[in-house]
């Protein structure tokens, strides 16, 4: 049969139907599996074969075809699914490093990344140093014999700067270390990570993968052997496996990620058109705006500037918050990714517990607001932004 495109695999793709033959995917609420003999049971724990389960823990059937319909999407052999974003990163990270390894990170990292990365890793022995993801020398300078991995956030949050995932990854392999890159903000439907040269891909399920903030999850995607080898020996012993359920509700919301992006990502574009030049504002950023310093980079590794945009009131917290205040259908709240649009202040929530200088450093100002653009209708989101920083 001919290959099937993207939209057909995230409808079918994965799909493993019971002898019920049920039209929808079935949600295996179950911990454990019955085996047909004694023998079968010994068989089984000594190699499960495809389609052979042993406990929930260690794989299960709906969350298995989560894991082949992401892989699809993504383009990479095999994928495990994890209890959260967070689980995702930490089992990447900790599958992959020993005490003695060096990780070299980009600097602009989810808080919770950063605690991985320097507080739990670097307590077993892994020394971390830290980049700014935008400045190709410094990887450079960096990376050594001894690097293990890479991290980044290829597009970084609340900042929007993207990461050049062919460069590093280039300076990565050079040394022998693997590139493992959270590609939350640029989405799975615009990542070519792999592609470009990423040896494995972790996402926030959480995020556009649900993107409508009914579940918490995650997925670490890369080769079979990464992923069977590595892996899943460290994830299904330690416990952030996926439960059937999260599985069940992500795969519905791959049926209907890449149509929710596109349209979030055109809303976004039309709001940053409307946004750039607004008196109160100092600054506006996306990506796939003329006007973003790595315009070219966004069309070259995603196509698209996807579904964030940043803007800094130039009266800064006190404009800020009364902006937000001001918003009737934009939320203030720190999801993304999500059907609604969601309006956030990252100085006082998301980021607030970086020190003012970290802070500074990496663009988050008293005035910076992070939107996250939904699924409403695009006129009502732009009069409702207009109309708040009227007030503001
Ligand atoms: C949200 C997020 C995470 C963590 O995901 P959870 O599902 O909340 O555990 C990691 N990285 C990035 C970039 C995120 O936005």
């Amino acid at each position: 049969m001919t290959q099937r495109r993207t939209r057909t695999n995230l409808v079918h793709g994965g799909t493993h139907r019971s002898q019920w033959g049920e039209l929808s995917e079935a949600i295996f609420l179950t911990q454990g599996f019955a085996y047909d003999s004694a023998a079968q049971a010994e068989a089984r724990f000594e190699k499960a074969g495809p389609d052979e389960y042993i406990y929930a823990r260690y794989g299960n059937p709906t969350v298995a075809m989560f894991e082949e319909r992401i892989a699809l999407l993504e383009g990479a052999e095999d994928g495990f699914a994890t209890a959260s974003g967070m689980a995702a990163v930490s089992g990447a990270l900790m599958a992959t490093c020993k005490a003695g390894d060096h990780v070299v990170a980009a600097r602009a990292l989810f808080g919770s990344c950063l605690y991985v990365l320097e507080e739990v890793l670097g307590r077993y022995g892994v020394e971390i140093t830290l980049v700014d993801g935008t400045d190709l020398d410094e990887w450079r300078a960096a990376v050594r014999d001894d690097t293990r991995a890479v991290f980044f956030e290829s597009m970084a949050n609340p900042t929007l700067e993207l990461v050049d995932i062919r460069a590093v990854s280039e300076i990565a392999h050079e040394k022998g270390a693997l590139v493992i890159c959270d590609n939350v903000f640029s989405t799975p439907v615009y990542s070519r990570a792999l592609a470009d040269g990423a040896d494995v891909v972790v996402y926030s399920a959480t995020k556009h993968i649900d993107g409508q903030g009914r579940t918490l999850g995650g997925v670490i995607l890369g080769s079979r052997e990464f992923i069977r080898g590595t892996v899943e020996p460290y994830m299904k012993h330690t416990g952030g496996s996926m439960s059937p359920f999260t599985a069940w509700v992500l795969l519905k919301g791959l049926e209907t990620i890449d149509l929710r992006v596109r349209a979030q990502t055109a809303t976004a574009g039309e709001i940053a058109g409307r946004l750039v030049g607004h008196a109160a504002l100092s600054r506006v950023i996306y990506p796939g705006h003329e006007s973003h310093s790595q315009y070219d980079l966004m069309t070259r590794q995603m196509g698209a500037g996807g579904t964030m945009v940043a803007f800094e009131l130039a009266g800064g917290k006190e404009a800020a918050f009364r902006f937000l205040d001001a918003l009737e259908i934009v939320l203030i709240s720190n999801n993304l990714g999500d059907a609604k649009t969601i309006a956030t202040h990252p100085a006082t929530t998301t980021h607030s517990r970086l020190a003012p200088e970290t802070r500074a450093s990496l663009g988050i100002s008293d005035g910076l607001i992070r939107l996250s653009v939904g699924l409403e209708d695009p006129a009502d989101l732009v009069a409702d932004l207009l109309a708040a920083l009227a007030a503001s």
